[in-house]
């Protein structure tokens, strides 16, 4: 905590998760050890990441995985894969995409922010679909006659944002995909916990996929992970990495690429922009590790116990609270009429201006609620989140 207030900045509690904007999680000892030890010595890049390609086929069940600079890094270095393929050329050239088939289709309903790092990469998003429930008319989302209508000479893959609801289901579009020899990049950036969906994503075969490390994965901030098919995993692995290397000399590991298919090195590539660390690949390597269903299943409940104390402190009079369970336990509140003036939005004014600076969940404040998510909360933390939150209540 020290650390921060030496450049004058107070360190806040945190009721909003594992959000980029406030710095997302804390690491664990053993992650903040790892990063520590792996900062004192040096070793060669490559060959780091050929371990981590080791260790995250091994967890995810795919050929090949690389550690990058965020799940938005693995987004726009995976469409540079698809992209460039095994081609120094193209790796040259992009983002240009002159000449380069470069669609990428997606439901209009998946669309968002993060899918710049997709545009980044010289794609061109296009979109297909309605969603008829979002339009409170009907019952109906995106349809895979809808993806294989918009499939053309230009197309070049399929984009897919995964959440628990999203339609038509991954598996589907992956078949449908494969069935016109298109690869699937997926952004499953939020989707852990559950820690198997670290394998039932890949398992539908998708070609790549994207999880954020610095979420619930606890690793730091800057990194994520892309893994799927060796192919695309070694185009990637090319356009990261620093390659200003001899050629007599250049021994790329086998994890991703059959050096005889060479005749030369790519120079840096678009994904030199967002390099990753050995400290970064070693501290996520460890959080994958300590990534277990036991260890998520302890986190889960002692969250659970957070928030049911919050809970147990709110009387109906102050507020009507409502528990959310696994995977991602969430508390909402709402304000008994009556009791407070102030608006919500006010309320989350109020509590940022104190001190320490407390940063609710926002995701729900049109709908009335406020919303507690505890993963970067402890004992400490709640006590004093609860109280101020009283007073504010009433
Ligand atoms: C958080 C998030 C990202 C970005 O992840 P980073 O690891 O911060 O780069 C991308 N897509 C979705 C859906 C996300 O929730």
């Amino acid at each position: 905590m020290e650390i921060y207030r030496r450049y004058g900045i107070e360190p806040i509690i945190n009721a909003s998760g594992t959000v980029t904007r406030l710095g997302g999680a804390g690491m664990s000892t053993g992650v903040v050890d790892a990063w520590t030890q792996a900062a004192r010595a040096t070793v060669p890049l490559d060959h780091l990441q050929a371990a981590a390609s080791r260790r995250i086929a091994a967890r995810c069940g795919v050929e090949a995985g690389l550690v990058v600079g965020g799940a938005a890094a693995g987004l726009l270095l995976g469409t540079a894969a698809i992209l460039a393929g095994p081609s120094l050329a193209r790796m040259e050239q992009l983002p240009d995409v002159h000449g380069v088939t470069h669609e990428l289709i997606v439901a209009r309903a998946q669309r968002n922010g993060y899918d710049h790092a997709v545009r980044t990469a010289g794609a061109r998003l296009v979109e297909v679909g309605m969603d008829e429930i979002a339009a409170g008319s009907g019952v109906r989302a995106t349809e895979l006659w809808e993806y294989e209508a918009a499939i053309g000479p230009q197309t070049a893959g399929v984009m897919y944002t995964l959440t628990h609801d999203s339609r038509p289901h991954l598996a589907d579009v992956v078949t449908l995909a494969h069935h016109h020899s298109l690869p699937v990049l997926v952004d499953a950036a939020a989707q852990l916990p559950p820690v198997d969906n670290l394998h039932t994503v890949c398992q539908t075969g998708a070609d790549l996929v994207v999880f954020s490390g610095g979420k619930a994965l606890g690793g730091p901030q800057s990194t994520g992970i892309l893994c799927g098919r060796r192919d695309l995993i070694g185009s990637a692995f090319l356009q990261m990495m620093d390659s200003d290397e001899r050629f007599e000399l250049w021994d790329p590991p086998a994890e991703f690429v059959d050096r005889d298919a060479f005749r030369g090195l790519p120079r840096q590539g678009i994904g030199r922009v967002i390099k990753v660390a050995k400290e970064e690949i070693v501290a996520l390597l460890t959080a994958l590790d300590e990534f277990t269903p036991t260890v998520i299943e302890a986190r889960v409940n002692e969250q659970l116990r957070l928030l049911s104390y919050i809970q147990s402190q709110l009387t109906p009079e102050l507020a009507e609270t409502t528990l959310e369970g696994p995977p991602k336990p969430t508390l909402r509140i709402r304000p008994a009429a009556g009791w407070t003036k102030r608006s919500v939005t006010e309320i989350c004014q109020r509590l940022r201006a104190g001190a320490p600076p407390i940063y609710l969940g926002t995701g729900a404040l049109d709908q009335g609620l406020l919303t507690i998510h505890p993963a970067c909360l402890d004992e400490s933390s709640i006590k004093v989140l609860t109280e101020r939150l009283i007073t504010e209540l009433t």
